[in-house]
């Protein structure tokens, strides 16, 4: 109950004996302590009810009617005959309705109209409603500050594009073609870029003497006919007034020609196009990215290097263009040409498999050979694996032309046993061959089974230098090679680094000694005496061994004076081609 009705809480206590009776302050309290169950039920009066359920969030409350205490309404009037006449009618009309209809009116007419909502009864209400509106307001807020965002970018990027971008060409300016060209570089460092800076002979005297609108005009022009040239991995800024910096794939000299004849003679033509009296002539400097450039992007060194030569053709006074580095350029082409061309090259047997026979010194027999590539190249002539190879190795092309030379050596052995010349061949492998996702055991095995070899007529020769790069994967792969039967041999030893550690780690058959460090400078004395140590070493190691680069009969017996008989070299033999080596061979019986 509440502590104000406290007086009647006594009469209820008299009444209903053993009642436990607690008083509270306000309804509210009341309510809580009935919903927490610690009370079984409120016991107001009447009015305070009608009152108090007007609150939406009490309408879970039931209201059980029981009579307890009862209070008469009066209803006053003047002593008069209107005043008695007037009650007495009232008292029958009250007679007349019923006990639940009359509490009903003299509650409608007390306290039911006096309850006002509170903020929290409003809530209750219309929670919809306001969870609605709140809903509304947060979106409307997002909405806004989404909008204030983006145009908050926008606005950046244009800030950032009137920076980064020449105002009347529409070309990046420095700042951004620096950034732009770094980024190039860095993202495809597979492409074979150059970097040339233009300028326009007497650009000032064109603004002065054809005025400032046309010289625009000329600008703009040459900046349209370039870009038309120009994919998305290129990028041209402007440095100043009339200079230009464009970072361009490199694609050989066909690229080069369509360029003067696309840009730079319409360019050149531009006035006498249009009547007047004036041709423009365009300097270039020419850079050309070196593997150090994508190393390390330095786009202000590129553009210092293509200025210097952008000078030189400037002083030459010819038209046209300089490179700062030509041999670049040279290295550029022979790349194209070599790497582009390999796969026609296979098909039009411009490639050759010769073969180097290697020979016993004390039985004068040829023991076996080795297989060297030869490419007979429609634009370069008889090109030496010592220029294609590292080219192809560097373009991660190599193993497509050694699996060719593989399969030819693999051809050739088929022949010879088929006429009873059971050989061995050393083919070359290349460390870039080997991959993880690659099986090479796999694929000799493969070979030979299809060729109907066997294991022994297979030496694959790794070079020294290979075993110190990826040396799990290498000793793995030697490992199986083994295991298949195929013979193991480290080629060029001698050569490289690390031989020692590398003789201790690797698995190999045979070591393939380089003589060619015997013919270099320094004392020769010293020279032999490390010769003779490492044969004994080699064969203390249980490896079998071969000599290289035999050039002289005085070496060659030196050799065999310290035990190594096998050998291969001009001495013997230079390497040939297969009819010749077959020729030879016969001639064996
Ligand atoms: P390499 O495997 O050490 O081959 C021996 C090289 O020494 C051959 O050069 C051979 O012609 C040369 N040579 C042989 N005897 C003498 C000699 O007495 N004196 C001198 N000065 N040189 C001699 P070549 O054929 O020019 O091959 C160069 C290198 O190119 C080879 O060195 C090998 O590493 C690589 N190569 C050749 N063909 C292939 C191939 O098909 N695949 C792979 N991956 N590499 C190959
Ligand atoms: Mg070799
Ligand atoms: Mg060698």
């Amino acid at each position: 109950m509440l502590r104000s009705q406290g007086g009647v809480a006594e009469t209820v206590r008299q009444r209903y004996p053993g009642i436990g009776i607690n008083l509270y302050e306000t309804m509210p309290e009341c309510v809580n302590a009935l919903r927490a169950g610690t009370v079984d039920a409120l016991l107001h009066n009447s009015y305070v009810w009608s009152y108090v359920l007007q609150k939406p969030s009490y309408s879970d409350l039931t209201v059980q009617p029981s009579a307890m205490i009862t209070m008469d309404f009066r209803a006053g009037a003047p002593d008069t005959p209107a005043g008695q006449a007037l009650i007495g009618r009232l008292n029958r009309g009250i007679a007349e309705i019923s006990e639940t209809r009359r509490q009903a009116i003299t509650l409608d007419y007390t306290s039911r109209r006096l309850y006002r909502y509170d903020f929290s009864d409003y809530l209750h209400e219309y929670w919809l409603v306001v969870v609605l509106i709140v809903l509304a307001f947060a979106a409307a807020a997002v909405f806004f500050i989404r909008k204030q965002r983006v145009t908050h970018r926008a606005h950046e990027e244009k800030l950032r594009q009137l920076v980064d971008q020449d105002p009347l060409t529409g070309v990046l300016s420095m700042e951004g073609f620096r950034k732009k060209a770094e980024e190039l570089i860095r993202n495809h460092l597979d492409i074979p870029y150059m970097l040339s800076y233009n300028n326009i002979r007497n650009f000032k005297y064109i603004n002065d003497s054809l005025g400032r609108e046309a010289g625009d005009d000329l600008l703009r022009f040459w900046v349209g006919k370039a870009r038309q040239m120009m994919t998305d991995e290129e990028a041209m800024g402007r440095i100043t007034a009339d200079r230009f910096a464009i970072l361009l794939r490199m694609e050989g000299e066909e690229k080069i020609q369509r360029e003067i004849r696309e840009v730079v003679h319409p360019v050149r033509d531009y006035f006498t196009d249009r009547g007047k009296e004036y041709r423009v002539r365009l300097f270039s400097g020419v850079y050309l990215l070196t593997p150090e450039d994508y190393r390390e992007i330095d786009v202000d060194r590129m553009l210092d290097c293509a200025r210097v030569a952008e000078r030189k053709a400037r002083e030459s006074h010819k038209e046209g263009f300089e490179f700062y580095n030509p041999d670049q350029w040279k290295k550029g082409e022979q790349i194209a040409d070599i790497c582009n061309h390999l796969p026609t090259a296979a098909r039009n047997g411009e490639l050759r498999v010769w073969y180097q026979p290697q020979v016993n010194y004390e039985t004068g027999e040829i023991t076996g050979a080795e297989a060297l590539c030869r490419w007979n190249h429609p634009k370069m002539g008889w090109i030496s694996p010592a220029v294609f190879i590292p080219l192809l190795e560097e373009a991660d092309l190599i193993y497509e032309l050694d699996s060719f030379v593989w399969g030819q050596v693999c051809r050739d052995l088929q022949r010879w046993n088929s006429q009873g010349r059971h050989h061995s061949v050393s083919v070359n492998l290349s460390r870039n061959d080997l991959r993880n996702d690659r099986d090479i055991p796999g694929q000799f095995l493969d070979m030979i089974r299809a060729y109907g070899l066997t294991p022994d007529q297979l030496r694959i020769e790794i070079t020294e230098t290979a075993f110190t790069e990826d040396a799990a994967l290498l000793i793995r792969t030697t490992a199986r090679l083994r295991e298949l039967g195929f013979q193991v041999e480290m080629d060029d030893f001698g050569s490289g680094y690390s031989s020692l550690h590398m003789l201790k780690e690797v698995p190999v058959d045979r070591i393939k000694l380089d003589l060619h460090f015997l013919s270099g400078t320094g004392d020769p004395e010293k020279g032999r005496i490390i010769v003779s140590h490492i044969i004994r070493m080699v064969h203390s190691l249980g490896m079998k061994m071969i000599a290289e680069g035999v050039e002289t009969a005085s070496q060659a017996d030196f050799l065999r004076t310290h035990g190594c008989f096998e050998m291969q070299g001009f001495h013997f033999y230079k390497p040939m081609p297969v009819d010749e080596f077959e020729t030879i061979d016969s001639h064996q019986d």
